[in-house]
């Protein structure tokens, strides 16, 4: 145990969750209750643009729980913008990032500390099963995380997310990345620094519905790898080369053809499909451009990524 007091700061996303405040800062504080002698709390509570009672539920919270900070975000700016913006503002030696439905039981937060203790500076927290996932959903994510695994050069270790905890060390390292897509689970990765791994098992949602729908985690699947790697910008250089090549050889054995037999005029099928595919081939191509210039286009504009209203403590 360290000498001087240190401080935990959660930094909890907040969207629409009014039905789960109370019950969240209930179990909090059953929870944390234990390690208050040794540890000061503070809860960085960011409310992302939600359209129900969520802000007042948490300003209600407040009044009970004096640990409690608001970060009111002036509009919905997704779940990755709202934990940078809780990261900016936690304060605490060590901070972890955890959900506000109780899906992250705060339970392992304990275990992490007993790792961080040891003197680990980042501790994972890995789910162990994806039981609560859509079976479609379980196999788009191993498949996502073989993907980036192979084409890109930070390992992203798979069935971790956000739920870690973090050295102030870390935290400082991953305020100095100021991308604008933030693509949390890859710049975590980036970082590095000595890192253990815990495991506990993700919970099922207390309240409401979870609001990110297939489209939405592709979109999320999509701006991963399109942050963290240039593969799939490079790979068609050498798509291209080897179509070419095709190309070359099989315009040489027309020529020899031609000149050995005559003209013919058949054919029509295998320009059709050279045709077709290399057009598939090229339209593909552009659209991988695309993906990766709107990267540059929105870095380019240097927005912060994100707005406060009003920050409560
Ligand atoms: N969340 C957020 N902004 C959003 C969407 C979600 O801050 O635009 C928060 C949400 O309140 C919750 C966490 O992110 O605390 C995880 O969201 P959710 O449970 O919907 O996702 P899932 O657990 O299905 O990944
Ligand atoms: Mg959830």
């Amino acid at each position: 145990m360290q000498n001087a007091r240190k401080k935990l700061s959660l930094v909890v996303p907040f969207y629409n969750e009014e039905e789960g405040v109370a019950r969240f800062f209930a179990r909090i504080n059953l929870v944390f209750a234990p390690i208050l002698d040794h540890y000061d709390l503070e809860v960085c509570c960011v409310n992302d643009g939600s359209r129900d009672h969520t802000l007042e539920e948490l300003v209600r919270a407040r009044e009970s729980n004096p640990y409690i900070r608001i970060i009111d975000l002036s509009r919905n700016f997704g779940k990755e913008a709202a934990i940078t913006a809780g990261l900016d503002f936690a304060s605490g030696d060590i901070v972890v990032p955890i959900d506000a439905d109780l899906q992250h039981p705060p339970e392992v937060v304990l275990e992490m500390l007993k790792k961080w203790e040891e003197g680990f500076e980042v501790v994972l927290a890995r789910r162990t099963d994806r039981t609560t996932d859509r079976p479609i959903q379980k196999l788009a994510a191993r498949a996502f995380y073989k993907a980036i695994r192979y084409i890109s050069r930070v390992e992203i270790p798979a069935d971790v997310g956000d739920f870690r905890l973090m050295d102030r060390k870390v935290v400082n390292a991953v305020k100095s990345l100021r991308e604008n897509c933030r693509f949390m689970k890859g710049i975590f990765a980036w970082v590095g620094f000595r890192t253990t791994i815990v495991d506990y098992k993700v919970e099922p949602r207390e309240h409401g519905q979870t609001s990110f729908n297939m489209w939405k985690l592709w979109n999320f699947a999509v701006e991963g790898i399109t942050s963290f790697s240039t593969v799939p910008l490079r790979v068609w250089s050498y798509f291209g080369g080897l179509i070419s090549l095709l190309a070359f050889v099989y315009g040489l054995y027309l020529i020899v053809k031609t000149l050995l037999l005559g003209v013919e005029t058949p054919g029509y099928a295998s320009l059709m499909v050279v045709l077709l595919f290399t057009a598939g081939v090229q339209l593909i191509s552009i659209g991988i451009l695309g993906e990766y210039l709107g990267r540059v286009f929105s870095e380019a504009k240097r927005r912060p990524s994100y707005i406060v209203r009003e920050v409560i403590e």
